[in-house]
């Protein structure tokens, strides 16, 4: 059975390195459809629009899609590219691995194997309720947390750590201060988790987290926190396993998710063909988690870890001086 996906090449190393995930994806055989749909800089300059509606209807129908970087303009009042797709399918899971992979330049060559689950649509990321008094002095900006979207973010954790046979979930908070919206968050993180006696459940205060995934970052399994706390953890877990090249990420909704490589569009190294395309392969891997294939998830991880291993052909970022079509080929022939 074949299964369609709505892929977007993106803007700057965008196409390099999908070009390169499509090539090691087909050899995998994972009987996926292409259905390529334009977005970002892109698609302005042929549909007039960052985000064309036909590219939302193609996200909308298939469900799923694979998504290189898009540069949003700066100036002209454009919304990111990446807040307006979240909003619009109700993202509201931004879930963030971050793995020790050999020969890369990270402080844990080994021992790093989690996964960061971030609420992305609430918290301190709301676009109302922010002011800057008329004196310039005083600034102020809300914060809202909900019950529901508490409480789908954290079963959205302990469902990932059952399917994907993770054995603890750490919610990480700051209910101790910030008694009403994180102590909102915390209250229905306890009782969800009391649903799920199968796995372990921790609490864990903000900056000890980040004390404690500083020193030791192997006790952590599954991290679940509101949107600004996960996004700052997300990108100090990446770093601790070697920075952005090596991280990928899923926004994920009800009705549709979307894979993505977390770095941004490499302007400086578009269309030299040397950008590396692990991050983007990774969040394939995601997405054959994701949509009930986990054993060729394994099979691309596998095949990525074995080529990290060899050495003979990474990119430059990663010490090698191979292409990245040269990188993606010896990835595909481990498969
Ligand atoms: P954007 O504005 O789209 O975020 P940026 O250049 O500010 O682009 P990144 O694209 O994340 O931010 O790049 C940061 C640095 O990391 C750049 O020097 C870039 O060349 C490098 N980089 C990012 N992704 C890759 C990659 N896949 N392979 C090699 N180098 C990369």
């Amino acid at each position: 059975m074949t299964q369609k996906i709505t892929v977007i090449r993106g803007d700057g190393i965008g196409p390099e390195i999908m070009d390169a995930t499509l090539y090691v994806l087909d050899q995998l055989g994972a009987g996926l459809e292409y259905e390529f749909a334009d977005a970002g800089v892109v698609a302005l300059e042929k549909h007039g629009d960052l985000m064309p509606k036909e590219t939302l209807d193609s996200i909308e129908r298939n469900r799923i899609a694979l998504k290189s970087p898009l540069s949003t303009p700066i100036g002209g009042g454009f919304t990111s590219i990446n807040v307006s797709l979240r909003r619009h399918f109700d993202l509201y899971a931004n879930v963030r691995p971050a793995k020790s992979f050999p020969n890369t330049k990270s402080r844990f060559g080994e021992g790093v194997d989690l996964i960061t689950v971030r609420e992305n649509t609430e918290g301190a990321y709301l676009a109302e309720g922010q002011e800057v008094s008329a004196d310039g002095q005083t600034a102020i900006s809300g914060t809202r947390i909900t019950r529901k979207g508490s409480e789908r973010i954290v079963r959205y954790a302990f469902e990932l750590a059952r399917n994907t046979g993770r054995k603890k979930v750490t919610a990480v908070h700051k209910a101790n201060i910030i008694k009403s919206t994180s102590g909102l968050f915390l209250t229905v993180a306890r009782e969800v988790a009391a649903q799920y006696p199968d796995i372990e459940f921790q609490e864990m205060i903000v900056d000890n987290a980040c004390m404690q995934l500083v020193m030791r970052p192997e006790q952590f399994d599954i991290l679940v926190t509101t949107n600004l706390f996960g996004d700052i953890i997300s990108d100090l877990c990446a770093g601790l396993v070697g920075g952005l090249g090596l991280a990928p990420g899923a926004n994920i909704g009800e009705h549709a998710a979307i894979f993505e490589a977390v770095h941004g569009t490499a302007p400086d190294i578009a269309g030299k063909g040397i950008a590396n395309p692990c991050a983007l392969l990774l969040a394939a891997a995601q997405m054959l988690d994701h949509i009930g294939q986990p054993q060729n998830a394994e099979r691309l991880r596998k095949a990525i870890v074995a080529t990290l291993e060899a050495k003979d052909s990474l990119t430059g970022d990663l010490g090698g001086s191979a292409g990245t079509m040269d990188f993606a080929k010896a990835i595909a022939s481990r498969i």
